[in-house]
C-alpha cells in the first residue's frame, strides 16, 4: 500500500530507531535530523515517516505531509538560527540531480553564502 516502509530503505530505518540519527525535531508525521556529511554549517534533512520515492510523489498522495516538510524545514532553520540571513530547502529528486536516497527528503542548508544558480 501507498505509504507503507520499504524494509531496504535507510530512511524508513531511521524513523523507527533500527539506524541511528541525530534528531532534531520530530512531529507526528516527520523527523528532522543532522545530515551524516554536512554541506554547510546547517545541514538537516526532513522527512515523511511514510515512505514516498521523492518530494512530488509525497505531495500527490499527502498534501497535508509534503506541507508539514516545508513548516518543519522553516522550524529547523530558524532554531538554528539560520533563517536570518537566509537558508535553502532543496529536494533533490532522480539520480541525474543527485538523489541517493529514495525516500523523499527536504536538504536544509544555511549559516553560509550559496551561489545561484546551485552546482
Ligand atoms: P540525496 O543525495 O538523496 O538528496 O540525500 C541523501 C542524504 O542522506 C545525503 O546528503 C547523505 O549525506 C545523507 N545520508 C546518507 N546516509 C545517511 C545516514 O546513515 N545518516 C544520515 N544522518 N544521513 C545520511
Ligand atoms: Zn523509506
Amino acid at each position: 500500500m501507498a505509504g507503507e516502509r520499504q524494509a531496504d530503505c535507510l530512511f524508513c530505518k531511521i524513523v523507527a530507531g533500527e539506524v541511528p540519527a541525530t534528531v532534531v525535531r520530530e512531529t507526528e508525521t516527520t523527523l528532522a535530523f543532522r545530515d551524516i556529511n554536512p554541506q554547510a554549517p546547517t545541514h538537516v534533512l526532513v522527512i515523511p515517516k511514510v515512505h514516498y520515492p521523492d518530494a512530488a510523489t509525497l505531495a500527490a498522495a499527502e498534501p497535508g505531509i509534503a506541507a508539514d516538510i516545508l513548516r518543519e524545514s522553516a522550524e529547523v532553520a530558524a532554531e538554528d538560527k539560520t533563517a536570518g540571513s537566509g537558508y535553502r530547502i532543496i529536494f533533490n529528486t532522480g539520480s541525474g540531480a543527485g538523489q541517493t536516497v529514495f525516500h523523499a527528503h527536504a536538504h536544509v542548508l544555511g549559516g553560509r553564502g550559496f551561489n545561484w544558480p546551485p552546482g
